[in-house]
């Protein structure tokens, strides 16, 4: 049984550039990316912040190749 898409949101990695369509489902887990959060607050604290810039354009995400290639390099570390 499939769970119910509610919302489609259009964002890019933050690493590659690369586009990502995240699907996100009625329970609150989403796919097609893998997201760690807004870099907002981080850049108003440096005083970075450019309020012509819209918020989801702070929010970092990484697509599934960028998210393996990291999980891998620190999977070298330890
Ligand atoms: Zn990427």
């Amino acid at each position: 049984m499939g769970k119910k898409v509610v919302a489609v949101l259009n964002r890019k990695c933050s690493v590659c550039g690369r586009p990502l369509k995240i699907k996100v489902f009625e329970d609150g887990t989403y796919e097609g990316g893998h997201y760690f959060g807004s870099l907002k607050e981080a850049m108003i604290e440096l005083g970075l912040y450019n309020p012509d810039v819209p918020d989801e354009e702070y929010e970092y995400w990484e697509c599934n190749q960028c998210y393996m290639k990291y999980a891998d390099e620190k999977h070298d570390l330890m």
